[in-house]
């Protein structure tokens, strides 16, 4: 059927590509042994250790974040080890199932998938670790199913305080580019990220950050690897180069993205975020409905995921604003599925965007018959006037 205007692609990832980007990957290919290409490279593996915060080594694989996740656990563990994971959602139970398939053990810490890890739960199991058999935790910093976010600055203090040498990992897969991320100042070991979220790239690319200490747990590391071997990437990515074809077109855009995010300054592009999140919520709890993430320490300002009163399919409900307003939000995921959808309101994102978002979202609720209090739309431009108010007159 024939759709007038723009699809309001809502999810939380992939994320919608800029135009800036889309152009400067529209482009011919190159010859990526060729002279050229190395300030391409350097620039992408430079510019990313800015994103992450890092002066430490960044390598970049084409692949999904999943190749990302795997790329973490084998270039530094052997096989049969010991790894502490922590359930905040999907992603962290599939990161588990990933880590179980190539032969580690983790230990999952349970949890209610309303908020994010436990600094407390993880500290005291380390503790008990005496024999230090675990060797490495491992934390989803934006758990996209559910709108949660880790403190990974307590996660390195609780490891700290127990006295543990265990890896510190860390999924920002959506978190980074979005919400901060200090790879150095909070002395993460392995970061894994990915394109297609706040780095506002098509899928495709993801990425290690990688600290001294990984490095050289990877020299002792017995799990094979081959394609995601880092050692392989060093030498030639020192001059701009990759052991094997990169996908030249998308660090095009990568260059791009980076870019735009230097443009407008990472503590800017934050603060955007932390705009959409606050305002999304106030929506929410206004038409009486339920954030899921229940620990306002947690909130992501990544996506907002809500959840429908008992008897209303989210499913239904998201088919409703796709059909009507050609608008697609994020499902829930096992657990939660057709029990909440998610908002996402990340990267190449602006308040008439959220507006738009909310919107639709509260014309569908009242559509689909979903209980509901009018007004969440009026609040959250009110609490987008007001915050914009307050930056002009901060800045003058
Ligand atoms: C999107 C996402 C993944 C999965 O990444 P793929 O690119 O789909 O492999 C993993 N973890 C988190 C937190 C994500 O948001």
């Amino acid at each position: 059927m024939f759709k007038s205007g723009r699809h309001f692609l809502q999810i939380p990832g992939p994320s919608n590509v800029p135009d800036r980007i889309l152009r400067a990957i529209d482009m011919p290919t190159m010859d990526h042994r060729g002279p050229a290409f190395g300030d391409v490279g350097h620039q992408a593996i430079t510019g990313m250790k800015a994103v992450f915060k890092t002066e430490q080594q960044v390598v970049i694989f084409p692949a999904s974040g999943t190749g990302a996740w795997e790329a973490a656990l084998v270039n530094t563990l052997s096989p049969g080890d010991r790894v502490l994971m922590y359930e905040t959602g999907h992603f962290a139970t599939l990161w588990r199932t990933l880590a179980e398939s190539i032969g580690l053990r983790p230990e999952f810490i349970a949890g209610d998938w309303r908020g994010g890890a436990d600094p407390v739960a993880i500290e005291e199991r380390l503790k008990s670790d005496t024999s230090h058999e675990i060797k490495a935790v491992c934390v989803v910093h934006n758990e996209t199913s559910t709108g949660s976010m880790t403190q990974v600055a307590e996660i390195r203090k609780a490891i700290d305080s127990a006295g543990h040498p265990a890896l510190l990992m860390v999924d920002s897969i959506s978190g980074l580019a979005s919400i901060d991320f200090r790879f150095d100042e909070w002395g993460v070991d392995v970061a894994i990220s990915g394109s297609q979220k706040g780095l506002m790239l098509p899928p495709g690319l993801s990425f290690n950050a990688i600290s001294a200490k990984a490095v050289a747990a990877a020299k002792k590391a017995q799990l094979p690897r081959s394609y995601w071997d880092w050692d392989a990437m060093r030498g030639p990515n020192e001059k701009g180069y990759f052991p094997y074809t990169p996908a030249t077109n998308m660090l095009y855009g990568l260059n791009e993205a980076i870019a735009m995010l230097m443009e407008e300054g990472l503590e800017n592009v934050f603060a955007r975020h932390a705009r959409f999140g606050e305002a999304a919520r106030q929506a929410v709890r206004t038409w009486g409905l339920e954030i899921l993430c229940s620990n306002p320490k947690h909130f992501s300002n990544v996506l907002t995921a809500v959840i429908l009163p008992d008897g209303h399919s989210a499913d239904a409900f998201r088919r409703t604003t796709l059909d009507h307003f050609d608008m697609s939000l994020g499902n829930g995921l096992s657990k939660v599925a057709d029990r909440v959808f998610r908002i996402g309101h990340l990267g190449n994102f602006n308040d008439l965007m959220l507006m738009g978002t909310l919107s639709g979202v509260e014309m569908g609720l009242k559509i689909s018959g979903v209980p509901h209090n009018r007004g969440g739309v009026q609040i959250a431009m009110d609490s987008l006037t007001n915050s914009a108010t307050a930056a002009a007159a901060a800045a003058e």
